[in-house]
């Protein structure tokens, strides 16, 4: 599966704020937004005050892509099959990159970044229902119960400082039991649920031009 391989920390400067997408490294001072909160590149210093119009809804759509660590194809099949339900396509975007498998266990502290919360799913560690399930981009339903496998439990440094990976405390339509590693989906998220800084109109702009 394609994926990103370059540096994440350029990934935050590039949009100029925090994506907390390396852990533990995003809290410390080595953060690369901390010391240089300036784009990358060598013309990195003058860009950003330049971004207007088109390049503001670009910056926008690519944020969200990097919040979430998906790529453009994927992107934009979430952003179809958002333009065709009922409902504002923006919040439907959104809440359907929330209930990935990933975030939900972003969300509650199982991994301390996307990709850690990725890779746990793909080697197969976490359980949905009771059954094994290795899609990262699998849509979690109401009433679902993801678990962690005993090993993952064991090797992982839970965080369970869902303030830590988030920032934002544990989302309501989300339910947490520390002790067994299980989270319970008790209702789907809504937009008032995604408290991530993002401005989904102007996604929305920039796919139907
Ligand atoms: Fe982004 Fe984390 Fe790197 Fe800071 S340390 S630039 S928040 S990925």
């Amino acid at each position: 599966m394609a994926r990103y391989r370059g540096s994440v920390c350029r990934l935050c400067r590039r949009e100029g704020m925090k994506l907390f997408l390396k852990g533990q490294r995003c809290f410390s001072e080595k953060c690369a937004v901390e010391k240089r909160s300036w784009a990358p590149g060598e013309h990195g210093k003058d860009t950003r005050s330049k971004v207007l119009g088109y390049g503001v809804q670009l910056r926008e759509k690519q944020k969200v892509k990097r919040l979430y660590g998906i790529l453009e194809n994927q992107f934009r099949n979430y952003f179809e099959k958002a333009v065709q339900q009922r409902g504002i396509t923006g919040e439907r975007l959104l809440t359907a990159l929330e209930r990935r498998l990933d975030t939900v266990l972003l969300r509650v502290g199982f991994g301390s970044s996307p990709a850690h919360a990725r890779q746990m799913v793909r080697h197969g560690h976490v359980l949905v229902n009771g059954r094994k399930v290795n899609i990262p981009s699998c849509q979690v339903n109401r009433g679902d119960v993801i678990t962690l496998k005993p090993k993952a439990q064991k090797n992982q440094q839970v965080h369970l400082s869902v303030d830590l990976v988030s920032g934002q405390g544990l989302p309501q339509w989300l339910e947490l039991d520390k002790e067994s590693f299980q989270t319970t989906v008790r209702e789907l998220p809504r937009r008032e649920d995604i408290r991530l800084p993002i401005e989904e109109q102007l996604i929305v702009e920039l796919y139907s031009k």
